[in-house]
Formats: structure tokens, C-alpha cells, sequence
């Protein structure tokens, strides 16, 4: 066995690690989905547990040695349990994709009818865009946002009336405000559909009490962990009990093999951070960021898509606001120091990619320890940096501020 340290065995490897490091570290991310991880969680995710097999579940695995295992593995589901109140969890899906996926196999057969969002109004690739292997196998309907930016519930009703769905499919990448999931669960109840939300973008925000909780109210409910959660890449589905078996089924042996029992410990140990009550202050305060860069924006006349927001993140329509298109913001932006992404507008006549919109947010930056003070200071770099998008020397000079406002924020001094 090679026993020689990383830095010493594969430099090339390392020196793109402490690259990343210092990037993540000197740069505002702004990327709604993306959060940084705790060092236990980090410590988790790097152990041993990475060489053990163990496919099954607790008390019922296919190898021998996983006593260890199985009490990981149970730690995790009782935090998931705790933290949403859910009848069953299921902590082995490897990302959001494939737990979804394992949801639509275990309740549902090919062909079946599953009513979701429209991607350009907020929903997910996997909730049946066509270029997605799950868009040939089900039959996706799709419901939009009304023109105040609120889900239309008499269209979904009408919908789900004329296409009889198997499914009605809640939760979204790019939508601002709260679901409301007690209406929803009624038309599905009038039609006889399944439930199902997927929050993955605000598993966290539900976990610190700032959303509403669907698990009670829902059939499915599934999370990614690698959010608003702050724990590692991950995926996790929680349902009524009448529901378990299918799910877990469809997750081993329908869909994976062995179990990522490094990650479900990370995951375990997150949910253990995601249970204090110093989460439940993040998560206000990831939604008070959020409103203060609601209010700049407004302010200055960009277009707000929903007409604001409710949670972590702002969809701007920036085409029809400024002229100016979202690749071109996050390519400027990319040079000042500030990562976001472009993204489609509800309806977006532009294409995917270089779509009208941008979107952006804040759990990232609220957990480096930044408060209302630092997003009207970020909220000014970014306008600067989008009416300036083609003066290099300008967003250079904004970069220079970041990396100086970064250097109070220090991310994993630990590491460096
Ligand atoms: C991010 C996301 C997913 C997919 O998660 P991956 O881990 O990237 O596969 C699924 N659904 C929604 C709503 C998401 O935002």
C-alpha cells in the first residue's frame, strides 16, 4: 500500500486542491445551491468508512462487518427523523438526481402521469425536462407560475382534473417563495395522486424552522443534503411509512449499489449541526441576507421574478430590466469576484445559455458570518459590476475590495 501523504505522492492533486481552497476562500459565492461544509463534516466524509461495503440495510446487509455501519447508518436516520418529523428516511441516495429517480421507480410504473413545475418557472432537470432519461420513460405534465409570480393554483387544479396524474410534484431550483403545500395536497387528494416535494434547495431553511416543513403534510419528501442542509453531496427521501418499502427498494437494489457510508456519516454529523439551536439563527438569517439584497435590487429597478423572495434566493430578470444578459453578468462578475449563474426567467424568450436571468443567494455567504452590513456592501459590487460588465479595470478593482472583505470572513483557517 502506498503510504506516502498526498503532498508528497501526487502533487498535481494537491496543488489543485489548495487552489480551490484559496478560490473558495477569496471569492463571494453566490451560487444559491452551493454551501460550505463544517471540518467534522469535511473529517467525516475523508475516513476510512469510504473502504467498507455494505449494501443493505441496517440489520439485513449482504457483507459481514458492518455493525459499525449499521450504527452510522441509524444515527442518521433518527437525527433525519428528528430534524422533519418523517415517518421513514432513507439516507443512501448518492445525490438529488438519483433520489428522485428511486422515488418515480418505487411509486410508479413507465408511462405514468406526474404533474411538475415548468423548468423556466423555477423547477428541476429532473422533474422531466426533456433532455433527462426520465422524461422518456414518464409522461411529465407542466404547470407554470401565474403572472404575480405565485404558483397558479386554479391552472394546476385544472390540469391535474384533465390529465388524471399518478403524481403531483412540488419544489424548485429557482422559485423564491412558499410553497403552499396544504391547497396542493387537496387537488391531489381530489384526484387521487401521490405527493411529492423536492426540496432540496431549502431542505435547510426547513430544518431551522424559517419554511414551512412538508414531511407532515406530504406522501415523499425528498432533500438533498448538500444545500441550505450544509452537509455533504448527498441525497435523502423521507415518506409516510406506507410508502417505505417501495422506496427502499427502489434505492437497493433498484437503483444503487452499495451504500456511501463515509457520506452518510457526513451526513449524520450535519444533521447533528442542523438540530442546534445556533441552525435555526442561520437559517434567519441566510432569509434576512436574502431581503436586503431584495431591496437593493428592487430599488434600482431591476426586474425581481415573483416579485421577490421568501427564502435563500432572488431570481432577477436582468434582459428586460438592463439590457444586459445573464451570461454576460456572470461572466463580469466571475472577473470581480463574485460567483453566480446565469439562469432562465419564466418563459425565457432567450435561450439556455445565455438566458435573460441571473439567480443568486445567500447561505454561503451566511455561513462565513456574513450579516445585513456586509450584503449592502456586496449588493452595491454587484450593480457596479453588471453596469460595468465590459470594464475590466473596474471589476478588477471590485475584486480587490472582495478579496479584502473576504479576508475578515476566514472560511477554514484550519486548512490553510
Ligand atoms: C439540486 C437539485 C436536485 C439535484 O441535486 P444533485 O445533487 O445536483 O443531483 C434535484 N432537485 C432540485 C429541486 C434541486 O434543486
Amino acid at each position: 500500500m502506498n503510504k506516502i501523504l498526498l503532498k508528497d505522492y501526487d502533487p498535481i492533486i494537491q496543488q489543485a486542491i489548495t487552489n480551490e481552497l484559496a478560490r473558495q476562500e477569496q471569492g463571494l459565492e453566490m451560487i444559491p445551491s452551493e454551501n460550505f461544509v463544517s471540518l467534522a463534516v469535511l473529517e467525516a466524509l475523508g475516513s476510512v468508512l469510504t473502504n467498507k461495503y455494505s449494501e443493505g440495510y441496517i440489520g439485513k446487509r449482504y457483507y459481514g462487518g458492518c455493525e459499525f455501519i449499521d450504527t452510522i447508518e441509524g444515527v442518521a436516520i433518527d437525527r433525519a427523523k428528528q430534524i422533519f418529523s418523517a415517518e421513514h428516511v432513507n439516507v443512501q441516495p448518492l445525490s438529488g438526481a438519483p433520489m428522485n429517480i428511486a422515488v418515480y421507480f418505487g411509486l410508479m410504473e413507465p408511462g405514468d402521469t406526474i404533474l411538475g413545475m415548468d423548468l423556466s418557472h423555477g423547477g428541476h432537470l429532473t422533474h422531466g425536462h426533456p433532455v433527462t432519461y426520465m422524461a422518456k420513460v414518464f409522461n411529465f405534465i407542466r404547470y407554470k407560475t401565474n403572472a404575480e409570480g405565485k404558483i397558479d393554483l386554479d391552472n394546476l387544479r385544472q390540469m391535474a382534473l384533465e390529465h388524471k396524474p399518478k403524481m403531483i410534484l412540488v419544489g424548485y431550483s429557482a422559485y423564491s417563495r412558499e410553497i403552499e403545500y396544504e391547497k396542493i395536497k387537496a387537488i391531489a387528494d381530489e384526484v387521487g395522486a401521490i405527493t411529492m416535494a423536492d426540496v432540496a434547495h431549502i431542505g435547510g431553511l426547513i430544518a431551522g424552522k424559517q419554511m414551512i416543513n412538508p414531511v407532515p403534510i406530504f406522501d415523499v419528501v425528498t432533500t438533498t443534503t448538500h444545500k441550505t442542509l450544509r452537509g455533504p453531496r448527498g441525497g435523502m427521501i423521507m415518506c409516510k411509512e406506507k410508502f417505505a418499502k417501495q422506496i427502499d427498494k427502489a434505492v437497493f437494489p433498484g437503483l444503487q449499489g452499495g451504500p456511501h457510508e463515509n457520506n452518510i456519516a457526513a451526513k449524520a454529523v450535519s444533521f447533528k449541526e442542523a438540530l442546534e439551536p445556533e441552525f435555526q439563527e442561520y437559517s434567519r438569517q441566510i432569509k434576512a441576507n436574502a431581503k436586503v439584497l431584495e431591496k437593493k435590487f428592487s430599488d434600482w429597478g431591476y426586474k425581481l421574478c415573483f416579485g421577490g423572495t421568501d427564502n435563500h434566493l432572488l431570481l432577477v430578470n436582468l434582459f428586460s430590466s438592463k439590457g444586459i444578459t445573464g451570461k454576460q453578468a456572470q461572466i463580469a462578475l466571475d472577473i470581480a469576484g463574485i460567483t453566480l449563474n446565469k439562469n432562465m426567467i419564466p418563459d425565457d424568450p432567450r435561450s439556455p445559455m445565455d438566458p435573460s436571468g441571473i439567480r443568486f443567494g445567500t447561505p454561503a455567504l451566511t455561513t462565513r458570518g456574513m450579516k445585513e452590513a456586509e450584503m449592502e456592501i456586496i449588493a452595491n459590487w454587484m450593480n457596479e459590476g453588471i453596469m460595468n460588465w465590459q470594464d475590466e479595470t473596474k471589476l478588477k478593482s471590485i475584486k480587490a475590495d472582495v478579496i479584502e472583505l473576504t479576508k475578515k470572513f476566514p472560511l477554514y483557517p484550519e486548512l490553510q
